[in-house]
C-alpha cells in the first residue's frame, strides 16, 4: 500500500520538532507551542517532501515558492501575540500552513496570495481540515484588503524593502504587524506597533524570505 499523507499521523515527528526546534530555541508562549503540536504540517508540503515535513528548514511549495521553516512560523506567531479577539490579515497564503496557525489563534483571518494555484490549493486543504474563520483572496496583498479592515494583526510572509503604506493604513490603533524588511535575499524580521498613529519599530533577527511582489513591494 502506498504510504500517503493521509495514513501516517507524524505525531512523534511533530512532538520532536516542537521540542528541538521550537521550545529549545526559545519559543515559550503556551498557545503557540500547543498549536505547533496540533497542526499537521506534513499535509501542507508536496508529497515528495513528506519525509522532510518536520525538518528544521523551509521547503518548496511548488510555483517557485516556499513553506517557511517551523521555527520562523512559531516566532512570527509569538511576536503577533494573538488572541481570539484579533482580526488578522496575512499576506502570502502559500501552502496555508501559517494560515492554519493564525486561524487557530485569531477570531478571523483574511489571507491574500498572488499565485492562484497556491491560493486555491490552500483553501481546499484548509476547508477540508475544518477551518471556517478564514477568507481567501487571490491578488496583490501589498494593497491590503480594505473592505474588511482595519486589522489588529498583520503578518507579511514575504520580504519587502519597505512596509507597504496601505498595510500601515489598514493596521488598527494598538495593532501589531510582523514583516521581513530588507533586500531581495536577506531581511530583518521586524515588529511594527501603532499607538495613536505613532509607529514603533522593533528589529528581531535576520531572516530570508521570498520577495513580496506587487505595487508596494518589489516590481518583479
Ligand atoms: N506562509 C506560507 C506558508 O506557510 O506556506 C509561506 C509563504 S511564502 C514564504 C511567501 C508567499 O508570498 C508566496 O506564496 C508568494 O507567492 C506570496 N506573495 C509574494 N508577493 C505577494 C503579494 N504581493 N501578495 C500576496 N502574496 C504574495
Amino acid at each position: 500500500m502506498k504510504r500517503g499523507k493521509d495514513n501516517i499521523n507524524f505525531d512523534s515527528e511533530r512532538q520532536e520538532m516542537v521540542e528541538t526546534q521550537i521550545v529549545q530555541k526559545g519559543i515559550n508562549e503556551k498557545n503557540v507551542i500547543e498549536v505547533m503540536l496540533k497542526v499537521p504540517r506534513h499535509l501542507f508540503v508536496p508529497e515528495k517532501f513528506l519525509s522532510e515535513a518536520y525538518n528544521d528548514y523551509p521547503l518548496p511549495t511548488g510555483e517557485g515558492q516556499t513553506i517557511s521553516q517551523p521555527y520562523m512560523v512559531a516566532l512570527m506567531t509569538e511576536l503577533l501575540q494573538l488572541t481570539i479577539k484579533d482580526r488578522t490579515l496575512e499576506i502570502g497564503t502559500g501552502s496555508g500552513y501559517q494560515t492554519a496557525i493564525l486561524s487557530e489563534l485569531s477570531g478571523e483571518v483574511y489571507t491574500i496570495e498572488r499565485n492562484k494555484n497556491l491560493s486555491e490549493k490552500a483553501e481546499k486543504l484548509l476547508s477540508s481540515l475544518g477551518y471556517k474563520n478564514i477568507k481567501y483572496k487571490i491578488g496583490d496583498g501589498t494593497t491590503g484588503w480594505k473592505e474588511f479592515g482595519p486589522y489588529s494583526r498583520i503578518l507579511i510572509t514575504a520580504g519587502s524593502n519597505e512596509v507597504p503604506k496601505p498595510l500601515l493604513d489598514q493596521l488598527s490603533n494598538l495593532g501589531k504587524m510582523v514583516i521581513p524588511i530588507g533586500n531581495r535575499l536577506n531581511q530583518i524580521l521586524t515588529v511594527i506597533e501603532k499607538i495613536n498613529d505613532n509607529l514603533t519599530k522593533r528589529e528581531i533577527c535576520g531572516c530570508m524570505f521570498v520577495p513580496l511582489i506587487g505595487e508596494y513591494g518589489w516590481k518583479t
